[in-house]
């Protein structure tokens, strides 16, 4: 898989792929293929089909110069942009805190109040003691194992009833409650340490969840795995892709994981 990995284009694949790349790319290839077929050219086509397949899987797309062209393509096909884009509310895979309805504004106000985070020249930033908690917590919760990791979910979680690991797709995620509802492993163990460091400095319990939730902004490396996140946006491979109404909202990715760790919400 090493030889893979290094072919593999992080921009345009994982998280960042771009689904109107993906799909018109393999299309154009099929169209290929079948044109070879027709003229009999059955091991050219075997040949084109697989590589092909192997360089959208690997590079994100095939034709050259298609983030320019296949958003618009797809964009005005009578397709559901959905279909293409997902939620960006769920695409970020999962919170504990999902069934917490506190407005984000009023959360951060509340833990500015409470001194767990304080604003410096109009940015925010997590209190020192509270980091390095935080911090010292989720080194300790990166090296249990994914079923370690699920026990301590189901252990100090007072709502999660239910909890236990999954690999899936290369990705391992913590499956919680009745509903089966999945958070990734990096989110897991952010959200978790979070959570833990907060018990004794915020007395709401809803507060505290949404709290763990809101300080995935404040990552810089991965809890997981360590590699720095990177600013992305949630169409970062096409640019420009967005619907009339709305502009893509900026993302903490982390590359190696390929998974989103926190979605800026929209201006
Ligand atoms: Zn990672």
């Amino acid at each position: 898989m090493t030889d893979l990995d290094a072919l593999r284009d992080e921009s345009y694949t994982g998280a960042n792929r771009c689904w109107p790349c993906t799909v018109v790319n393999l299309v154009l290839l099929g169209t290929f293929v079948l044109l070879l077929r027709v003229r009999e050219r059955t091991v050219a086509s075997l040949v084109v089909g697989t590589l092909g397949v192997a360089v959208v899987y690997l590079r994100g797309y095939l034709v050259p110069y298609t983030p320019r062209f296949a958003p618009q393509l797809v964009g005005a096909s009578p397709l559901p942009d959905r279909l293409f884009h997902g939620d960006p509310d769920t695409d970020g895979a999962g919170s504990f805190a999902d069934d917490v309805e506190l407005d984000g504004e009023q959360v951060l106000e509340e833990l500015l109040e409470a001194g767990v985070v304080v604003a410096d020249d109009e940015m925010l930033y997590v209190a020192d003691d509270v980091d390095a908690d935080w911090h010292g917590r989720m080194d300790q919760l990166a090296d249990r194992s994914l079923d370690g990791l699920a026990v301590e979910v189901r252990r100090t979680l007072a709502h999660v009833d239910d909890a236990d690991a999954l690999v899936a797709d290369g990705r391992e995620w913590v499956v919680v409650g009745a509903e089966n509802d999945l958070v990734a492993r990096p989110l897991a163990i952010a959200e978790l340490a979070a959570y833990e460091v907060l018990d004794d400095r915020l007395d709401d319990q809803r507060l505290r969840l949404a709290a763990a939730e809101s300080f995935r902004m404040f990552l810089e490396d991965c809890p997981a795995c360590g590699t720095e996140l990177r600013e992305s946006s949630a169409v970062s491979c096409c640019g420009g892709y967005t619907t009339p109404r709305e502009s893509p909202r900026e993302t903490l990715v982390c590359p190696s994981c390929r998974q989103r760790l926190y979605t800026f919400p929209a201006e």
